[in-house]
């Protein structure tokens, strides 16, 4: 159950697969989360990506991809994980692909209109990373994190400016990361037309998440069945 959720800044992901992790009881693993991680302890990784993080461009695919290979081949990464915000590039992919077999890819699509509103009234907590929404998802308590009490802040790279910026790096750098897993028969996009609410867009993610692992099921027993003096 190795999955990766692909889609813009904004689209959702980190939220879905915050909600799809315990329930399919995954790690999830967040290249940005662990950036922050990295910052927030003073680590040399940290150094390096504060820069590229607070002008809203990508991270060096080589550090990256180190610091993922790292996470992926801890004990709890064994039995799958979901990964959020990786692969963000193709050579990223490349580098992926070498490291371990992905079975599917979820795309997470979102009107833009959608995503500029949303990133816009996106707000964190400060020590966890739990994502709220000054428009739809607000914390119980004014500033609070529900999760942790931890403080709840607006991310740097979530001012308009940086925003902007963002959604040009992901058009440029990762949207192509679609045709790819698609070329490779492992992509599958789940639409969210309107502003959803994030419970029904991580049922929406689910549902897709065992409809595919059942027709993959499906498939390998068929070749199984066939293919007897392999
Ligand atoms: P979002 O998906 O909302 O942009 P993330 O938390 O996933 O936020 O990422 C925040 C920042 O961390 C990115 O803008 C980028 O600078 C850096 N980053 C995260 N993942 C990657 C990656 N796979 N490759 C390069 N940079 C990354
Ligand atoms: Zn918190």
């Amino acid at each position: 159950m190795k999955k990766i959720f692909l889609g813009a800044p904004g689209s959702g992901k980190g939220t879905c697969a915050s909600k799809v992790s315990p329930r399919r009881n995954i790690p999830h693993i967040s290249t940005g989360d662990l950036f922050r991680d990295n910052i927030k302890n003073g680590t040399e990784i940290g150094d390096t990506a504060k820069g590229y993080m607070e002008r809203g461009e990508l991270v060096p695919d080589e550090v990256v991809v180190e610091m993922l290979k790292e996470r992926i081949e801890e004990e709890d990464c064994q039995a799958g994980f979901i990964l959020d915000g990786f692969p963000r590039t193709i050579p990223q992919a490349e580098m992926l692909a070498k490291i371990t077999d992905i079975d599917a890819a979820i795309n997470i699509d979102v009107p833009n209109e959608v995503i500029i509103q949303r990133l816009s009234s996106r707000i964190t907590c400060k020590d966890c990373g739990e994502i709220f929404n000054l428009r739809d998802m607000r914390p119980k308590e004014e500033g609070i994190c529900d999760k942790c009490q931890g403080e709840i802040i607006r991310r740097p790279d979530d001012e308009p400016e940086v925003i902007q910026n963002r959604l040009k790096t992901y058009e440029e750098k990762t949207a192509p990361l679609i045709k790819f897993y698609e070329d490779r028969g492992i992509l599958k996009h789940v639409s969210c037309d309107q502003e959803q609410p994030p419970e029904e867009m991580a049922q929406a993610v689910l549902a897709t998440i065992e409809e595919f692992s059942k027709s993959l099921q499906e498939e390998v027993s068929g070749v199984l069945g066939l293919s007897d003096n392999e």
